[in-house]
């Protein structure tokens, strides 16, 4: 019975979560220490960006302007085992601004990169090129061979914006896909276009479709898969990006939902909507920006959203993203939720 009631606690009690950026904050001897005692018990370090990974590969070169630092890693690793915090890596997916120049240079002469409607080559692989869905499974896979993970988190599951790709590539595979023949491209399957509609469609299950094989490369280790969300489901499926289908076929176990709002009361107005689109119990995070220094939001805003979060039917929250700003506020949150708990 006592075991019964342990683990019901440990069921309903909320989970918190911080996003690290690589190479943040430095001493993670201390960070680790800070953060297990301000009640953090997940942590998402950015080990992947597009194909960028934080440590050096034998897949891509290793990027100039986004150097390896394996050292950070290991850390990172090393001090959340120690404490019992768990470490789900965040992997960005696609989006290549990181990328080794050399390398992002074949990719676009090989027609691997994504082109908006309006011609430009944007440094973003294309997501239905399955060579490029070979290339972020073959990075996940050679990561989660290196290193002992709880998670992973996938960032970034979608195009940028509404107005891509529009590469040949996609061309080809849109009328292969549907059977569809596109009489003028790009302006048919435009937004506003004859077949912008089934555009729209076609866009959202080649993102849905790489998530699975994604989530699939995942779970074969028996770890937990999840995915960080746009907030406004009509923006996230503008950008190829359907949630609401992904926690409803059960293709990952977690969403996060990116709420990095200035306030509570705009948290309240927006929470119940997007809660209310997901199956019921579905494991729903909210994400925060208590550590967005552009949003300026104090330590006793920051606890106030937790609350509001928690009260809105989130089974926890998570921080973006590790700082100075977040490790004042954590101990101040701590203290609020240990006077609610009391
Ligand atoms: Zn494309």
């Amino acid at each position: 019975m006592i075991q019964l009631v342990l683990a019901i606690l440990a069921i309903s009690e909320p989970i918190q979560g911080v996003w690290v950026a690589k190479g943040y904050p430095g001493d993670w001897e201390e960070a680790a220490s800070a953060l297990q005692n301000a009640g953090v018990d997940h942590v998402l370090p950015c080990f992947l960006y597009g194909i960028t990974p934080a440590y050096l590969s034998g897949i891509v070169p290793e990027s100039g302007d986004f150097a390896a630092d394996p050292e950070w890693v290991e850390s990172v690793l090393t001090e959340c085992g120690l404490r019992g915090i768990e470490v789900h890596a965040w992997v960005v997916l696609w989006k290549s601004t990181n990328a080794d120049s050399s390398l992002l240079d074949s990719l676009a002469r090989a027609g691997r990169l994504q082109v908006s409607l309006e011609g430009d080559t944007l440094p973003w692989l294309c997501p239905t090129d399955p060579a490029n869905l070979d290339l972020e499974t073959a990075l996940v896979e050679e990561m989660l061979e290196r290193f002992h993970l709880d998670g992973v988190q996938f960032d970034y599951i979608r195009f940028p914006n509404g107005n891509t790709c529009y590469c040949e590539g996609c061309r080809a595979r849109f009328q292969e896909q549907t059977g569809l023949a596109v009489g003028t491209w790009p302006s048919d399957v435009s937004p506003t276009g004859c077949q912008g509609d089934r555009f729209a469609v076609w866009r959202v299950g080649r993102i849905t479709h790489a998530l699975a094989v994604l989530s699939e490369t995942v779970r074969t280790r028996g770890i937990q898969v999840s995915a960080a969300v746009l907030p406004d489901y009509r923006d996230a499926l503008g950008c190829g990006q359907d949630w609401v289908d992904w926690s409803r076929s059960g293709i990952v176990d977690r969403i996060y939902l990116m709420n990095y709002f200035r306030t509570t009361p705009e948290l309240e107005e927006t929470l119940p909507g997007q809660i209310s689109l997901l199956p019921r119990g579905f494991f729903t995070i909210c994400g925060l920006g208590s550590g967005i220094g552009s949003l300026g939001i104090s330590s006793v805003e920051a606890a106030s959203q937790v609350e509001a979060a928690l009260r809105g039917g989130a089974r926890g929250v998570c921080h973006f993203h590790l700082n100075g700003t977040l490790l004042q506020a954590l101990p101040v949150i701590q203290g609020h939720r240990s006077g609610r708990v009391q």
